[in-house]
């Protein structure tokens, strides 16, 4: 069931994929993370799908990785004595904290910090940025605003202010209490909604406490501008195109994605590209021209992953969709411009013995033919290194720990083993490396594999060692690697 492509595939369960059987067939056809939304469905929910997850990673013998998103502090309108009000061009309204039921004047907003962050002239955008109002008038509690761009607004709509740095906290109470739940469950990545600046990332990390990756999602004005400082912080990021799209001209999505995916690589963090990939296949079971030149844009430019949203999650063809991802992603690279364009991007990055020598890895691999580059990690941290290399074989990462190797399940091109038995001696390790290769099908008997791996072994960030190892029949499967 080895994968023939490097790209990962993120889908997000839902309504339309919650039972045994789809997740287990969507696992088998091309996913390789699961996300678990954490705006949409109740505790029990979730701790059901994760329950499914975990079943089928134990009946297929392959670590599977688990993405938690959590909702961040999305503002949400309060609501309206007849549900909904049609709002006109022109137009006064007024958001305020009264929490009586709105009508056609006026509705709460209840966020009292917003009305302090706001000022005259700025922007407030309801329901996916369709509706479009302007601030004249604020105070402490109410904002009087213009209908700029009008349309119906109803009960609990979003509310994005795109151009204020909002003096909320990147975690709400829900936000907080989903944090433990999915921790205490075992996940392995926790993305963040509406981050804003580093210091909300460092709340997320500190409050996980090591127990599950951090990505941040840029969907806001002030992510992009401040993208350096959180991505020098955060484990991985998600281009949020859904948001970003509303705060920003949606024209200005497509340059900040090549930007964070570049940046993203160049840091050797995982990139996820999320949203309307496949929009149409939520009701259709082929995609437009203009969807399939998207996924394969996101791949071209070297994302580590493209997601899937509503496609797979509340979609009729869940499993459609999940095809159609690897299917794209197949054909991309397999095209030699492909090749060209992911090594004509690479950054040069040579600080550490870890750098040059999956450097070299890389190098050698394009020279000979070997089948796999096999690391070994125990935090992750050499197979991240050696995925940003992009090399043109694929990465097989061998490590201890259950937790590692499912978080690696996000990094582009690489297969996570669980290294089992003493790996302590260096040529136990080749040994052990051999017969992943030979087992997972990346090579056959008369092949080699570079190995690399620090030794001693068990210190983190001690990568010192490269050798191209044999497959061979006799020499690895009669040593006994304990
Ligand atoms: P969401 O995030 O689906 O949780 O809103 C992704 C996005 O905004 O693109
Ligand atoms: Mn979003």
């Amino acid at each position: 069931m080895r994968r023939m492509r490097n790209v990962k595939i993120v889908a997000t369960l839902g309504p339309a994929s919650d039972k045994y059987e789809t997740i287990r067939k969507m696992f088998e056809i091309g996913v390789d993370v699961f996300r678990l939304n954490m705006s949409h469905g109740s505790h029990d929910e979730i701790r059901e799908r994760h329950q499914i997850i975990r079943q089928i990673e134990q009946e297929l013998g392959r670590p599977i990785a688990i993405l938690a998103d959590l909702q961040g502090p999305k503002l949400r309108v309060g609501v309206f004595a007849g549900d909904s009000e049609e709002l006109v061009e022109g137009a006064a309204f007024r958001f305020d904290l009264d929490p009586t039921e709105g009508s056609s004047s006026r509705v709460c907003l209840p966020h009292k910090e917003i009305f302090t962050a706001l000022e005259p002239g700025a922007t407030l955008l309801v329901n996916d940025g369709k509706i479009r109002l302007k601030v004249e008038k604020c105070g402490e509690d109410f904002a009087d605003c213009s209908v700029v761009v009008g349309g119906t607004i109803s009960n609990r709509k979003g509310v994005n202010v795109p151009d204020v740095v909002l003096p909320v906290a990147a975690l709400s109470e829900k936000d907080r209490a989903d944090l433990e739940f999915v921790c205490e469950l075992g996940v392995d990545w926790l993305a963040l909604s509406f981050v804003q600046r580093p210091e909300d990332v460092l709340e997320a990390k500190e409050l996980a406490s090591g127990r599950a990756a951090v990505l941040a999602k840029i969907e806001k004005p002030a992510a992009v501008e401040a993208y350096d400082a959180i991505l020098a912080v955060a484990d991985g990021i998600m281009v949020a195109r859904g948001d970003l799209g509303v705060e920003l001209p949606v024209q200005a999505v497509p340059p900040i994605q090549k930007r964070l995916i570049r940046g993203a690589r160049a840091a050797a963090k995982p990139v996820i590209v999320a949203t309307q990939m496949l929009e149409s296949m939520i009701e259709s079971p082929v995609p437009t021209r203009a969807e399939v030149s998207d996924v394969a844009t996101a791949i071209y430019e070297g994302a580590d992953a493209v997601m899937l949203s509503a496609e797979s999650a509340a979609g009729q063809y869940p499993l459609e969709a999940v095809r159609t991802m690897n299917a794209v992603a197949e054909e991309v690279e397999r095209d030699p411009v492909y090749r060209e364009v992911i090594e004509s991007s690479r950054s040069v990055v040579r600080v550490s013995t870890a750098d040059s020598i999956v450097s070299a890895a890389r190098e050698i691999a394009e020279n000979i033919g070997v089948k796999a580059i096999c690391c070994f990690t125990h935090s992750g941290t050499t197979a991240a290194k050696t995925a940003r290399e992009r090399p043109r074989v694929p990465i097989i990462a061998l490590t201890p720990f259950t937790n590692t190797a499912r978080r690696l399940c996000l990094y582009w091109g690489v297969n996570c083993f669980i290294s089992a038995g003493d790996v302590s001696r260096f040529k136990m390790a080749v040994v052990s490396a051999a017969r992943a290769a030979r087992i997972g099908q990346f090579a056959e008997s008369e092949d080699n594999v570079i190995v690399v791996a620090g030794v001693p072994f068990n210190i983190p960030g001690s990568t010192n060692i490269l050798r191209v190892a044999p497959c061979d029949e006799r020499l690895i499967f009669n040593t006994d690697p304990e």
